[in-house]
């Protein structure tokens, strides 16, 4: 016999968002963020708290290698225990990014205030979160904290399926 799922009416995304080390050294505002996450209505897909080695940190930012602020982030993000989640909505993406907003928190503040960086963030190193920025980094990203994760078999078996109509 063969089952076919039924065809589901939208598609969730996928986005790995962070919560960094000095967040994370905060419990209310670690707790903060996690409510912010089930405010926007994202689904936790997986979660996950761990510490990098700064190899992690250096292999998870190699495109900034070379930058200004390079080392400094490397140190900072294996400075502590962080926690990452994969994360599913529609336009989760976008969706994270607008909630986490601008990367640099005095320019969050100033433009956007109600952001949790702006309402969070320590510095421009030390900015409370981290959202992939495109369907490919997501993918590399999920695929970077969580090896053991499959997509597909999320789509499959898990992904919460509303049909047309209801
Ligand atoms: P994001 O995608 O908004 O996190 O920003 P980027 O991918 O451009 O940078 C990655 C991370 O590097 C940021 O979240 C910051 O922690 C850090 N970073 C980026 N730009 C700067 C900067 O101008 N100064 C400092 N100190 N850190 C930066
Ligand atoms: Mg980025």
């Amino acid at each position: 016999m063969i089952l076919s799922r039924v065809r589901c009416a939208r598609v969730l995304q996928l986005t790995l968002a962070i919560i960094k080390p000095d967040a994370v050294a905060h419990p209310l505002i670690l707790e903060a963020l996690h409510q912010k996450i089930l405010e926007n209505n994202f689904i936790i897909v997986r979660r996950k708290d761990l510490i990098w080695r700064r190899s992690d940190s250096e292999r998870f930012y190699v495109e900034h290698k070379g930058r200004f602020f390079y080392q400094r982030l490397v140190e900072f993000m294996s400075s502590g225990p962080m926690r990452a989640y994969i994360l599913a909505r529609e336009d989760a993406i976008t969706h994270w990014r607008e909630l986490m907003g601008p990367t640099k928190v005095y320019r969050a503040r100033y433009t956007s205030p109600r952001t949790i960086r702006a309402q969070y963030g320590l510095t421009d190193t030390r900015n409370t979160t981290h959202g992939s920025d495109s369907s490919e980094s997501a993918e590399r990203e999920i695929a970077f904290f969580f090896p053991e994760f499959s997509v597909q078999h999320w789509r499959d078996v898990e992904e919460p399926c509303f049909r047309a109509g209801h």
